[in-house]
């Protein structure tokens, strides 16, 4: 039986881990799995219901949510409970919140539990901030991509004039820092390089 290869990518927001996981996937024939889609769509909902406050709900909800991500055209099409939520995860509002979202351990341990699952599968590239030393530990291949924080708010702004959404560069540029500030300095599964990644800073690349 052939070997079933994991490639892990962490980074900060708008380094380009999605861009390059979506052409390894592509080009070998690999699964992709957008990671911050799942926290991004758990965000979404507890917003929409009402409960992002509410840490025992939203962890209630975590658990029972039918999540589930289908990789079509170069796109990860996300669905709640059969209902297709791929606009609706990518806002500023659930930009806004999903890093405090993401910080709640039982949310990420019930979602580690289905990104596991997803890998046993195997042949897949991961992308997020905990893959490759979390979620992924034993991946035959780990990269920690990096980028300046200028450009990464140009990317992300660009994304956002594409869809005619107005928003000013330091409003991307703000958001970008601040969940950069949570998700390297939360205790649990913080964004770091792992000691075995292989550290790439694509700023001009
Ligand atoms: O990758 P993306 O920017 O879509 O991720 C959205 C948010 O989801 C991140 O800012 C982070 O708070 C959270 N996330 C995480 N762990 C992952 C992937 C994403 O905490 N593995």
């Amino acid at each position: 039986m052939l070997k079933k290869i994991i490639i892990a990518i962490d980074g900060p927001a708008g380094s380009g881990k999605s861009t390059a996981a979506k052409n390894i996937a592509q080009k070998l024939g690999f699964t992709y799995l957008d990671t911050g889609a799942m926290y991004r769509a758990i965000t979404f909902i507890a917003l929409r219901n009402g409960i992002a406050e509410n840490i025992p709900a939203v962890i209630d909800m975590a658990r029972r949510i039918n999540l589930k991500l289908r990789f079509e055209n170069g796109v990860t099409r996300v669905f709640v409970d059969d209902e297709e939520v791929t606009e609706q995860i990518r806002t500023a509002e659930v930009n806004g919140k999903v890093s405090d979202i993401s910080r709640i351990p039982e949310v990420r341990a019930e979602l580690v539990k289905i990104q596991k699952r997803l890998g046993d599968e195997g042949n897949i590239v991961a992308e997020g901030r905990d893959v490759t030393t979390v979620v992924f530990p034993n991946a035959d291949l780990k990269i920690f991509l990096t980028a300046s924080i200028d450009i990464r708010t140009k990317r992300r702004l660009k994304e956002f004039q594409d869809k005619n959404i107005a928003i000013t560069f330091e409003e991307v540029k703000a958001n970008l820092e601040k969940r950069d500030r949570i998700d390297s300095g939360r205790e649990i599964s913080p964004l770091k390089k792992a000691d075995d990644a292989i550290e790439l800073d694509n700023s001009a690349l």
